[in-house]
């Protein structure tokens, strides 16, 4: 690819914009052209308007951009979005309605019947919904989104196991405060202390990895039947989401047949040798005190996600542990990995 598609980003100010901005910044396939965020920040040297909170420097030919207002009028084909939830329903509705293609992180839309909720190594036929919306919604662009980030974390640590037949889960997270943007968590709330209460987090993965795990049938998503039942919980940690899962399957696979499924798992990102792809989605780890977020959470660049301890269930049938780089693979490396794959199949 010799010309590079311009780009926006919604939301650009906040933590998972700051992610896209730097995984953005050197893109083989995509330019940075467009930055944009609430009134607060339009008008600001986009340095002066985003508190940069990432271990790397803010990226130089980005820093003296200006932030524009939310107005599809004068942004790019292809937007990613990090706005905040209050807003994201109106604002990229707005776009996808100007013919604006929003790849989204945000949970407005990822449960609507025309709206892929997409994660490439698992269901990338599922991006057979956007047809539906022009003639549905009237739009002449679309919305694609990505799962909440501990969902992300999880569902791609189970969907190697459906082969064995996936039925019951029961997952306990330990999510890190970047998980709530910025500022998000007070110190005082957080530091020495778990909280064990994070809004609306259960009932979406509990949800969303139905629709994720689901098939196409008729342009509808029919839902697996996995039930899952989540208890999430916020740590003193900076990045990185834990969970700690259980898994009843209908057949028997060995422990060694599982971790075989976990280190030979691949998808479409990987055949199509997709620029932000892991070259393993997921890393299994002998070493029976690990994955730790201290020392795991940035394996390839923080797009694998690792899982290890895997040992028998004496409720359920096998349980293991699992960790993924929340802003990363949760979120904005999420989005662009799905508009990598949306570019290879000709959908933008
Ligand atoms: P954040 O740090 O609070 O950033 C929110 C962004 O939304 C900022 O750029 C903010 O702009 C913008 N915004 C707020 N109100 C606005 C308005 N009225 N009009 C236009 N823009 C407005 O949040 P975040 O952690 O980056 O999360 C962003 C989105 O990604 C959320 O929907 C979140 O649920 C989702 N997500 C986050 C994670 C994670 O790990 N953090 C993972 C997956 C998904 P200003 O700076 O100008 O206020």
């Amino acid at each position: 690819m010799t010309t590079k598609i311009d780009i926006g980003i919604l939301g650009a100010t906040g933590i998972v914009g700051q992610e896209f901005v730097a995984a953005l910044e050197d893109h083989p396939w995509f330019r940075i052209a467009w930055l944009a965020a609430s009134e607060r920040s339009a008008g600001k040297r986009y340095e002066d308007a985003a508190p940069w909170k990432l271990d790397r420097p803010i990226p130089r030919s980005i820093a003296d951009m200006i932030v524009e207002s939310c107005n599809p009028s004068g942004s790019p084909i292809l937007v990613f979005s990090g706005l905040d939830s209050s807003v994201a329903g109106d604002i990229e509705s707005e776009f996808a309605a100007a013919g604006r293609t929003v790849v989204s992180n945000a949970r407005n839309y990822r449960m609507a019947d025309d709206v892929p909720l997409l994660i490439p190594e698992i269901n990338p036929e599922h991006l057979r919904l956007l047809g539906q919306q022009h003639t549905v919604r009237g739009w002449s662009g679309k919305i694609v989104t990505n799962p909440n980030c501990s969902t992300i974390v999880m569902t791609l640590a189970l969907a190697p196991l459906t082969q064995f037949g996936l039925e019951t889960v029961m997952v306990t997270t330990l999510q890190a405060v970047s998980g709530a943007g910025y500022p998000g968590v007070s110190s005082l709330d957080i530091l020495g202390n778990i909280l064990p209460y994070i809004p609306g987090e259960e009932p979406k993965m509990e949800s969303e990895t139905q629709k994720i795990l689901g098939t196409v049938e008729a342009d509808r998503i029919r839902p697996h039947s996995v039930v899952v039942s989540a208890q999430t919980t916020r740590v003193p940690v900076t990045n990185g989401h834990t969970a700690l899962i259980s898994v009843k399957l209908t057949e028997s696979p060995t422990d060694a047949d599982v971790i075989d499924a976990f280190r030979s798992f691949r998808g479409r990102p990987q055949i199509e040798d997709l620029p932000t792809a892991p070259n393993h989605p997921i890393v299994y780890l002998d070493n029976p005190d690990r994955p730790q977020p201290k020392y795991d959470v940035h394996l390839e660049g923080g797009m694998s996600i690792s899982v290890g301890r895997l040992r028998n269930c004496p409720v359920l049938d096998i349980k293991f542990v699992t960790l993924g780089h929340n802003t990363v693979r949760g979120a904005a490396g999420a989005a662009i990995l799905n508009a990598e794959l949306m570019k290879v199949d000709g959908l933008i």
